[in-house]
Protein backbone atom coordinates (compact mmCIF):
# COMPACT_ATOMS: atom_id res chain seq x y z
CA UNK A 1 0.00 0.00 0.00
CA UNK A 2 1.60 3.32 -0.72
CA UNK A 3 1.26 6.20 1.42
CA UNK A 4 -1.86 8.19 1.87
CA UNK A 5 -2.53 12.01 2.06
CA UNK A 6 -5.10 14.05 4.07
CA UNK A 7 -6.11 17.44 2.84
CA UNK A 8 -7.19 19.22 5.81
CA UNK A 9 -5.60 18.76 9.84
CA UNK A 10 -8.81 19.67 11.22
CA UNK A 11 -11.14 17.63 13.48
CA UNK A 12 -11.43 15.01 10.84
CA UNK A 13 -8.52 15.26 9.24
CA UNK A 14 -6.19 14.92 12.03
CA UNK A 15 -8.14 12.12 13.80
CA UNK A 16 -8.35 10.43 10.80
CA UNK A 17 -4.24 10.72 9.62
CA UNK A 18 -3.39 9.59 12.87
CA UNK A 19 -5.95 6.80 13.41
CA UNK A 20 -4.65 5.42 9.77
CA UNK A 21 -1.03 6.02 10.20
CA UNK A 22 -1.69 3.63 13.66
CA UNK A 23 -3.30 1.16 11.95
CA UNK A 24 0.22 0.60 10.00
CA UNK A 25 -0.10 2.91 7.30
CA UNK A 26 2.00 5.89 5.88
CA UNK A 27 -0.23 9.12 5.87
CA UNK A 28 0.85 12.80 5.28
CA UNK A 29 -1.40 15.31 7.00
CA UNK A 30 -1.89 18.69 4.80
CA UNK A 31 -2.63 21.99 5.63
CA UNK A 32 -2.84 25.34 4.04
CA UNK A 33 -2.11 26.95 7.73
CA UNK A 34 1.43 26.98 7.81
CA UNK A 35 0.95 28.28 11.97
CA UNK A 36 -1.06 25.20 12.32
CA UNK A 37 1.34 22.68 10.97
CA UNK A 38 4.21 24.59 12.20
CA UNK A 39 2.48 24.02 15.84
CA UNK A 40 1.86 20.26 15.44
CA UNK A 41 5.39 19.73 14.20
CA UNK A 42 6.13 21.34 17.28
CA UNK A 43 4.16 18.73 19.18
CA UNK A 44 1.08 20.75 19.96
CA UNK A 45 -2.50 19.57 18.97
CA UNK A 46 -3.96 22.91 18.17
CA UNK A 47 -7.59 21.33 18.88
CA UNK A 48 -8.86 19.45 22.15
CA UNK A 49 -9.66 15.66 21.50
CA UNK A 50 -8.81 13.12 24.03
CA UNK A 51 -6.06 10.99 22.80
CA UNK A 52 -5.17 12.71 19.92
CA UNK A 53 -2.29 14.26 21.34
CA UNK A 54 -0.24 11.06 22.04
CA UNK A 55 -1.68 9.17 19.30
CA UNK A 56 0.26 11.73 17.42
CA UNK A 57 3.00 11.56 19.03
CA UNK A 58 3.60 8.17 19.05
CA UNK A 59 3.07 8.02 15.02
CA UNK A 60 4.87 10.86 14.31
CA UNK A 61 7.75 9.04 16.55
CA UNK A 62 7.63 6.10 14.37
CA UNK A 63 7.74 7.78 11.35
CA UNK A 64 4.12 7.04 10.01
CA UNK A 65 2.62 9.76 10.16
CA UNK A 66 3.74 13.47 9.04
CA UNK A 67 3.26 16.83 8.47
CA UNK A 68 3.21 19.50 6.08
CA UNK A 69 1.57 22.26 4.41
CA UNK A 70 2.96 21.47 0.79
CA UNK A 71 0.11 20.18 -0.79
CA UNK A 72 2.87 18.93 -4.26
CA UNK A 73 4.83 16.92 -2.22
CA UNK A 74 2.21 15.24 -0.54
CA UNK A 75 -0.06 14.81 -3.77
CA UNK A 76 3.08 13.40 -5.66
CA UNK A 77 3.98 10.82 -3.09
CA UNK A 78 0.43 9.09 -2.58
CA UNK A 79 -1.25 6.91 -4.31
CA UNK A 80 -4.93 7.80 -2.09
CA UNK A 81 -5.47 11.18 -1.18
CA UNK A 82 -8.10 12.11 1.55
CA UNK A 83 -10.03 15.68 1.42
CA UNK A 84 -11.20 16.46 4.57
CA UNK A 85 -12.10 20.41 4.84
CA UNK A 86 -14.64 22.27 6.21
CA UNK A 87 -18.12 22.87 4.71
CA UNK A 88 -19.55 25.71 6.00
CA UNK A 89 -22.57 26.64 5.68
CA UNK A 90 -23.10 29.87 2.44
CA UNK A 91 -25.92 32.79 3.92
CA UNK A 92 -28.89 30.34 1.86
CA UNK A 93 -28.18 27.21 4.26
CA UNK A 94 -26.37 25.19 1.54
CA UNK A 95 -22.68 23.83 1.84
CA UNK A 96 -20.32 25.57 0.63
CA UNK A 97 -17.60 23.58 -1.32
CA UNK A 98 -14.92 26.32 -1.85
CA UNK A 99 -12.27 24.55 0.29
CA UNK A 100 -13.41 21.13 -1.17
CA UNK A 101 -13.17 22.15 -4.81
CA UNK A 102 -10.16 24.03 -4.30
CA UNK A 103 -8.09 21.10 -2.78
CA UNK A 104 -9.17 19.22 -5.41
CA UNK A 105 -7.83 21.88 -8.53
CA UNK A 106 -4.69 21.56 -6.16
CA UNK A 107 -4.43 17.78 -6.23
CA UNK A 108 -5.02 18.02 -10.18
CA UNK A 109 -2.30 20.28 -10.54
CA UNK A 110 0.39 17.84 -9.09
CA UNK A 111 -1.40 14.28 -9.62
CA UNK A 112 1.50 12.43 -11.18
CA UNK A 113 0.42 8.81 -11.66
CA UNK A 114 -3.12 7.05 -10.85
CA UNK A 115 -4.99 8.64 -7.80
CA UNK A 116 -7.64 7.92 -5.93
CA UNK A 117 -9.61 10.81 -4.28
CA UNK A 118 -11.43 10.27 -1.38
CA UNK A 119 -13.86 12.83 0.02
CA UNK A 120 -14.35 12.36 3.56
CA UNK A 121 -15.98 16.22 4.44
CA UNK A 122 -19.67 16.43 4.41
CA UNK A 123 -21.03 17.57 1.37
CA UNK A 124 -24.24 17.33 -0.90
CA UNK A 125 -25.20 15.04 -3.14
CA UNK A 126 -23.34 16.01 -6.70
CA UNK A 127 -19.96 16.91 -5.08
CA UNK A 128 -18.10 13.78 -6.17
CA UNK A 129 -19.15 14.46 -9.70
CA UNK A 130 -18.51 17.84 -9.37
CA UNK A 131 -15.07 17.13 -8.09
CA UNK A 132 -14.34 14.55 -10.58
CA UNK A 133 -14.84 17.73 -13.09
CA UNK A 134 -12.99 20.08 -11.71
CA UNK A 135 -9.73 17.29 -11.53
CA UNK A 136 -10.64 16.43 -15.10
CA UNK A 137 -10.72 20.18 -16.15
CA UNK A 138 -7.28 21.12 -14.37
CA UNK A 139 -5.59 18.06 -15.94
CA UNK A 140 -7.06 19.01 -19.55
CA UNK A 141 -5.76 22.70 -18.84
CA UNK A 142 -2.30 20.95 -17.89
CA UNK A 143 -2.38 18.92 -21.01
CA UNK A 144 -1.91 15.44 -19.07
CA UNK A 145 -4.17 12.59 -19.12
CA UNK A 146 -3.40 10.95 -15.41
CA UNK A 147 -6.27 8.14 -14.25
CA UNK A 148 -8.32 8.47 -10.95
CA UNK A 149 -11.25 7.49 -9.04
CA UNK A 150 -13.54 9.62 -6.70
CA UNK A 151 -14.70 7.99 -3.54
CA UNK A 152 -17.26 8.89 -1.04
CA UNK A 153 -15.76 8.01 2.18
CA UNK A 154 -18.32 10.23 4.55
CA UNK A 155 -17.40 10.13 8.56
CA UNK A 156 -19.27 9.63 11.65
CA UNK A 157 -17.15 10.03 14.29
CA UNK A 158 -17.93 12.35 17.19
CA UNK A 159 -16.04 14.86 18.67
CA UNK A 160 -14.74 13.76 22.35
CA UNK A 161 -14.36 9.72 21.17
CA UNK A 162 -13.39 10.59 17.93
CA UNK A 163 -10.85 8.09 18.19
CA UNK A 164 -12.85 5.99 18.91
CA UNK A 165 -15.55 6.21 16.82
CA UNK A 166 -12.77 6.35 13.68
CA UNK A 167 -11.55 2.87 14.86
CA UNK A 168 -14.66 1.27 15.88
CA UNK A 169 -17.29 2.25 13.17
CA UNK A 170 -20.82 1.22 13.02
CA UNK A 171 -20.47 0.93 9.21
CA UNK A 172 -17.83 2.45 6.77
CA UNK A 173 -19.79 3.55 3.74
CA UNK A 174 -17.71 3.80 0.09
CA UNK A 175 -19.23 5.30 -2.56
CA UNK A 176 -17.43 4.01 -5.20
CA UNK A 177 -17.52 4.20 -9.58
CA UNK A 178 -14.77 1.64 -9.74
CA UNK A 179 -13.60 -2.17 -8.61
CA UNK A 180 -10.49 -0.57 -8.41
CA UNK A 181 -11.07 2.00 -6.16
CA UNK A 182 -13.19 -0.16 -4.14
CA UNK A 183 -10.36 -2.70 -3.94
CA UNK A 184 -7.53 -0.22 -2.91
CA UNK A 185 -9.74 1.81 -0.04
CA UNK A 186 -11.11 -1.72 1.73
CA UNK A 187 -7.37 -2.33 1.70
CA UNK A 188 -7.09 1.40 3.22
CA UNK A 189 -9.61 0.01 5.71
CA UNK A 190 -7.99 -3.77 6.04
CA UNK A 191 -7.67 -3.44 9.82
CA UNK A 192 -11.50 -2.58 10.50
CA UNK A 193 -12.44 -4.97 7.63
CA UNK A 194 -10.65 -7.79 9.31
CA UNK A 195 -11.89 -6.52 12.45
CA UNK A 196 -15.87 -7.42 10.66
CA UNK A 197 -16.82 -4.12 10.31
CA UNK A 198 -19.78 -3.93 8.55
CA UNK A 199 -18.96 -1.69 4.79
CA UNK A 200 -21.92 -0.41 2.32
CA UNK A 201 -20.71 -0.13 -1.17
CA UNK A 202 -22.39 1.91 -2.92
CA UNK A 203 -22.54 4.25 -5.95
CA UNK A 204 -21.19 8.39 -5.01
CA UNK A 205 -24.91 9.86 -4.82
CA UNK A 206 -25.85 7.15 -2.98
CA UNK A 207 -22.89 7.39 0.07
CA UNK A 208 -23.57 10.98 0.05
CA UNK A 209 -27.06 11.61 0.92
CA UNK A 210 -26.33 8.59 3.65
CA UNK A 211 -24.40 11.15 5.64
CA UNK A 212 -26.93 13.65 5.67
CA UNK A 213 -30.00 11.54 6.02
CA UNK A 214 -28.18 10.01 9.04
CA UNK A 215 -27.58 13.90 10.90
CA UNK A 216 -30.63 14.92 9.90
CA UNK A 217 -32.16 12.28 11.31
CA UNK A 218 -30.62 12.74 15.18
CA UNK A 219 -30.82 16.29 14.59
CA UNK A 220 -34.77 15.54 14.23
CA UNK A 221 -34.39 12.39 17.27
CA UNK A 222 -33.13 15.26 19.52
CA UNK A 223 -35.37 17.92 18.46
CA UNK A 224 -38.46 15.34 19.08
CA UNK A 225 -37.36 14.62 22.50
CA UNK A 226 -37.21 18.14 23.37
CA UNK A 227 -40.60 19.08 22.33
CA UNK A 228 -41.87 16.31 24.39
CA UNK A 229 -39.97 17.47 27.19
CA UNK A 230 -41.93 20.80 26.89
CA UNK A 231 -45.48 19.45 27.27
CA UNK A 232 -44.29 17.03 29.86
CA UNK A 233 -42.69 20.36 31.71
CA UNK A 234 -46.34 21.65 31.19
CA UNK A 235 -48.80 18.55 31.97
CA UNK A 236 -46.56 17.53 34.91
CA UNK A 237 -44.78 14.48 33.38
CA UNK A 238 -41.37 13.02 33.65
CA UNK A 239 -39.65 13.37 30.36
CA UNK A 240 -36.77 11.03 31.50
CA UNK A 241 -39.49 8.21 31.81
CA UNK A 242 -41.04 8.83 29.23
CA UNK A 243 -37.72 8.57 27.16
CA UNK A 244 -37.00 5.74 29.14
CA UNK A 245 -39.68 3.51 27.90
CA UNK A 246 -39.74 5.27 24.58
CA UNK A 247 -35.94 3.45 24.30
CA UNK A 248 -37.48 0.22 25.49
CA UNK A 249 -39.04 -0.42 22.34
CA UNK A 250 -36.48 -1.62 20.03
CA UNK A 251 -37.60 -0.14 17.01
CA UNK A 252 -36.99 3.47 18.89
CA UNK A 253 -33.80 2.90 21.28
CA UNK A 254 -32.78 4.70 23.47
CA UNK A 255 -30.41 6.89 21.98
CA UNK A 256 -30.31 10.85 21.14
CA UNK A 257 -33.43 11.07 23.59
CA UNK A 258 -31.90 13.50 26.20
CA UNK A 259 -33.73 16.66 26.62
CA UNK A 260 -31.40 19.59 26.17
CA UNK A 261 -31.13 23.06 25.64
CA UNK A 262 -31.00 22.22 21.51
CA UNK A 263 -28.48 20.40 19.56
CA UNK A 264 -25.10 22.38 18.38
CA UNK A 265 -22.05 21.61 17.39
CA UNK A 266 -19.99 21.69 13.77
CA UNK A 267 -21.88 19.01 12.01
CA UNK A 268 -25.99 18.71 12.79
CA UNK A 269 -27.04 22.77 12.13
CA UNK A 270 -24.72 23.25 9.14
CA UNK A 271 -25.98 19.48 7.78
CA UNK A 272 -29.50 19.91 9.03
CA UNK A 273 -29.83 23.09 7.04
CA UNK A 274 -27.76 22.20 3.69
CA UNK A 275 -30.17 18.73 3.79
CA UNK A 276 -32.97 21.08 3.79
CA UNK A 277 -31.36 23.26 1.00
CA UNK A 278 -30.97 19.95 -0.93
CA UNK A 279 -34.37 19.06 -0.72
CA UNK A 280 -35.43 22.66 -2.15
CA UNK A 281 -33.13 22.46 -4.73
CA UNK A 282 -34.63 19.83 -6.05
CA UNK A 283 -38.11 19.99 -5.44
CA UNK A 284 -38.53 17.18 -3.28
CA UNK A 285 -39.17 19.40 0.66
CA UNK A 286 -37.73 17.60 3.51
CA UNK A 287 -40.66 19.54 5.48
CA UNK A 288 -39.18 16.90 8.56
CA UNK A 289 -35.80 18.58 8.75
CA UNK A 290 -37.28 22.04 8.11
CA UNK A 291 -39.21 21.74 11.28
CA UNK A 292 -36.24 20.80 13.25
CA UNK A 293 -33.63 22.92 12.50
CA UNK A 294 -36.58 25.98 13.23
CA UNK A 295 -37.73 24.01 16.33
CA UNK A 296 -33.76 23.87 17.52
CA UNK A 297 -33.68 27.43 17.34
CA UNK A 298 -36.82 27.85 19.82
CA UNK A 299 -35.68 25.68 22.22
CA UNK A 300 -32.09 27.99 22.94
CA UNK A 301 -34.28 31.04 23.11
CA UNK A 302 -37.00 29.14 25.41
CA UNK A 303 -33.76 28.16 27.71
CA UNK A 304 -33.80 32.09 28.16
CA UNK A 305 -37.50 32.75 28.98
CA UNK A 306 -37.15 29.86 31.50
CA UNK A 307 -34.20 31.70 32.83
CA UNK A 308 -36.01 35.00 32.93
CA UNK A 309 -39.61 34.51 33.96
CA UNK A 310 -37.45 32.65 37.21
CA UNK A 311 -35.28 35.28 38.21
CA UNK A 312 -37.49 37.75 36.73
CA UNK A 313 -35.36 41.83 35.68
CA UNK A 314 -32.25 40.35 35.05
CA UNK A 315 -30.78 43.90 34.46
CA UNK A 316 -27.56 44.39 36.37
CA UNK A 317 -27.56 40.20 37.66
CA UNK A 318 -24.46 38.11 37.98
CA UNK A 319 -24.79 34.66 36.55
CA UNK A 320 -22.65 31.79 36.51
CA UNK A 321 -22.71 29.65 33.47
CA UNK A 322 -20.81 26.66 33.43
CA UNK A 323 -20.10 25.22 30.44
CA UNK A 324 -20.11 26.81 26.71
CA UNK A 325 -18.74 23.91 24.55
CA UNK A 326 -21.16 22.68 21.96
CA UNK A 327 -21.12 19.01 23.91
CA UNK A 328 -18.00 17.91 26.72
CA UNK A 329 -14.71 16.05 25.90
CA UNK A 330 -14.32 18.88 23.21
CA UNK A 331 -13.00 22.62 22.77
CA UNK A 332 -15.39 22.86 19.89
CA UNK A 333 -17.78 25.89 20.06
CA UNK A 334 -19.07 26.18 16.94
CA UNK A 335 -22.79 27.03 16.70
CA UNK A 336 -22.63 25.21 20.31
CA UNK A 337 -26.12 26.43 22.26
CA UNK A 338 -24.20 28.27 24.99
CA UNK A 339 -23.69 31.39 22.09
CA UNK A 340 -27.02 32.22 21.76
CA UNK A 341 -27.86 31.55 25.48
CA UNK A 342 -25.02 34.13 26.79
CA UNK A 343 -25.61 36.58 23.72
CA UNK A 344 -29.28 36.55 25.05
CA UNK A 345 -28.92 37.12 28.78
CA UNK A 346 -26.46 39.46 28.07
CA UNK A 347 -28.99 41.57 26.26
CA UNK A 348 -30.94 41.26 28.69
CA UNK A 349 -28.85 43.09 31.11
CA UNK A 350 -27.04 40.31 33.01
CA UNK A 351 -23.48 39.78 33.65
CA UNK A 352 -22.00 36.26 33.55
CA UNK A 353 -19.04 34.80 35.32
CA UNK A 354 -18.33 31.62 32.68
CA UNK A 355 -16.26 28.53 33.64
CA UNK A 356 -15.50 25.59 31.17
CA UNK A 357 -12.92 23.09 31.46
CA UNK A 358 -11.77 23.35 27.42
CA UNK A 359 -13.95 26.33 26.17
CA UNK A 360 -12.29 29.38 27.39
CA UNK A 361 -9.98 29.80 24.11
CA UNK A 362 -12.35 29.40 21.79
CA UNK A 363 -15.13 31.27 23.75
CA UNK A 364 -12.89 34.34 24.84
CA UNK A 365 -12.30 35.13 20.83
CA UNK A 366 -16.31 34.55 20.11
CA UNK A 367 -17.73 36.24 22.80
CA UNK A 368 -14.85 39.20 22.69
CA UNK A 369 -17.79 41.58 21.60
CA UNK A 370 -19.74 41.44 25.00
CA UNK A 371 -16.18 42.64 26.67
CA UNK A 372 -16.55 43.09 30.32
CA UNK A 373 -20.24 41.82 30.87
CA UNK A 374 -18.58 38.62 31.10
CA UNK A 375 -15.97 37.02 32.75
CA UNK A 376 -13.99 33.99 32.81
CA UNK A 377 -13.24 31.75 35.65
CA UNK A 378 -10.48 29.58 36.95
CA UNK A 379 -13.25 26.54 37.88
CA UNK A 380 -16.89 26.07 38.50
CA UNK A 381 -16.90 27.54 42.27
CA UNK A 382 -15.63 31.11 41.43
CA UNK A 383 -18.07 31.60 38.75
CA UNK A 384 -20.80 30.82 40.98
CA UNK A 385 -19.36 32.71 43.72
CA UNK A 386 -21.76 35.50 44.12
CA UNK A 387 -23.92 34.78 41.84
CA UNK A 388 -27.79 35.16 41.44
CA UNK A 389 -28.10 31.66 39.46
CA UNK A 390 -25.66 28.51 38.61
CA UNK A 391 -26.69 27.60 34.81
CA UNK A 392 -25.34 24.39 33.50
CA UNK A 393 -25.26 24.72 29.47
CA UNK A 394 -22.48 21.87 29.16
CA UNK A 395 -23.00 18.22 30.87
CA UNK A 396 -18.85 17.75 31.65
CA UNK A 397 -18.04 15.13 34.62
CA UNK A 398 -16.64 17.71 36.99
CA UNK A 399 -20.55 19.50 36.77
CA UNK A 400 -22.21 16.43 38.24
CA UNK A 401 -20.46 15.63 41.15
CA UNK A 402 -20.57 19.22 42.48
CA UNK A 403 -20.05 20.46 46.94
CA UNK A 404 -23.52 21.67 46.76
CA UNK A 405 -23.48 22.86 49.94
CA UNK A 406 -20.35 24.80 49.31
CA UNK A 407 -22.24 25.98 46.49
CA UNK A 408 -25.15 27.28 48.33
CA UNK A 409 -23.31 28.93 50.94
CA UNK A 410 -21.38 30.60 48.22
CA UNK A 411 -24.20 31.65 45.59
CA UNK A 412 -26.27 35.15 46.22
CA UNK A 413 -29.89 33.71 45.21
CA UNK A 414 -30.06 29.92 44.83
CA UNK A 415 -31.67 29.58 40.85
CA UNK A 416 -30.34 26.17 39.85
CA UNK A 417 -30.97 25.74 35.85
CA UNK A 418 -29.60 22.04 35.02
CA UNK A 419 -30.25 22.55 31.58
CA UNK A 420 -28.86 19.10 30.48
CA UNK A 421 -30.63 17.48 33.48
CA UNK A 422 -27.96 15.95 35.44
CA UNK A 423 -28.61 16.63 38.68
CA UNK A 424 -31.41 14.86 41.00
CA UNK A 425 -34.22 17.77 41.63
CA UNK A 426 -34.78 15.90 45.19
CA UNK A 427 -31.17 16.29 45.90
CA UNK A 428 -30.61 19.69 45.20
CA UNK A 429 -33.95 21.24 46.39
CA UNK A 430 -33.01 19.51 49.30
CA UNK A 431 -29.78 22.13 49.92
CA UNK A 432 -32.52 24.91 49.33
CA UNK A 433 -32.11 25.67 45.56
CA UNK A 434 -35.00 26.58 43.32
CA UNK A 435 -34.20 23.92 40.65
CA UNK A 436 -35.19 24.44 37.16
CA UNK A 437 -34.36 21.58 34.27
CA UNK A 438 -35.86 20.12 30.92
CA UNK A 439 -38.94 18.46 31.14
CA UNK A 440 -39.55 17.09 34.10
P1 LIG B 1 -12.00 21.90 10.58
O1 LIG B 1 -12.39 23.29 10.26
O2 LIG B 1 -11.65 21.53 11.97
O3 LIG B 1 -10.76 21.48 9.66
C1 LIG B 1 -10.62 21.81 8.32
C2 LIG B 1 -9.14 22.05 8.02
O4 LIG B 1 -8.95 22.17 6.62
C3 LIG B 1 -8.58 23.32 8.66
O5 LIG B 1 -7.46 23.00 9.44
C4 LIG B 1 -8.21 24.19 7.45
O6 LIG B 1 -7.09 25.01 7.69
C5 LIG B 1 -7.94 23.14 6.40
N1 LIG B 1 -8.04 23.63 5.01
C6 LIG B 1 -8.95 24.47 4.48
N2 LIG B 1 -8.70 24.68 3.18
C7 LIG B 1 -7.60 23.95 2.86
C8 LIG B 1 -6.86 23.74 1.69
N3 LIG B 1 -7.20 24.36 0.54
N4 LIG B 1 -5.80 22.93 1.73
C9 LIG B 1 -5.45 22.32 2.87
N5 LIG B 1 -6.12 22.47 4.03
C10 LIG B 1 -7.17 23.27 4.03
O7 LIG B 1 -13.21 21.01 10.05
P2 LIG B 1 -13.66 19.56 10.60
O8 LIG B 1 -14.51 19.70 11.81
O9 LIG B 1 -12.49 18.66 10.61
O10 LIG B 1 -14.65 19.12 9.41
C11 LIG B 1 -14.17 18.74 8.13
C12 LIG B 1 -15.30 18.10 7.37
O11 LIG B 1 -15.69 16.88 8.02
C13 LIG B 1 -16.58 18.94 7.29
O12 LIG B 1 -17.19 18.73 6.05
C14 LIG B 1 -17.44 18.39 8.39
O13 LIG B 1 -18.81 18.58 8.16
C15 LIG B 1 -17.08 16.91 8.34
N6 LIG B 1 -17.29 16.19 9.60
C16 LIG B 1 -16.95 16.77 10.79
C17 LIG B 1 -17.11 16.06 11.97
C18 LIG B 1 -16.75 16.69 13.29
O14 LIG B 1 -17.16 16.14 14.31
N7 LIG B 1 -16.02 17.79 13.32
C19 LIG B 1 -17.62 14.75 11.94
C20 LIG B 1 -17.92 14.19 10.72
C21 LIG B 1 -17.76 14.92 9.55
Amino acid sequence: MGKLAVMGSGYVGLVTGACLADFGLQVICVDNDEKKIKMIREGKIPIFEPGLESLVERNTYYKRLEFTDCIKDAVEQSEVIFIAVGTPPADDGSADLKYVLEVAKNIALYMNGYKIIVDKSTVPVGTGQKVKEVIQNTLNQRGVNHEFDIVSNPEFLREGSALYDFTHPDRVVLGVESERAERIMKEVYRVLYLNETPFVVTNLETAEIIKYASNAYLALKITYINQVANLCERVGADVHHVAKAMGMDGRISPKFLHPGPGYGGSCFPKDTRAFAHLGRKYEVPLTLVECTTEANEKQKNLMVEKIASAIGDLTGKELAILGITFKPRTDDMREAPSLVIINRLVQLGATLRIYDPEGEKEGKWRLSHLGDRITFCQDEYSAVSGAEALIIITEWNQFRNMDLARIYDSMKSKHFFDLRNIYDRQIVEKYGFNYYCVGR
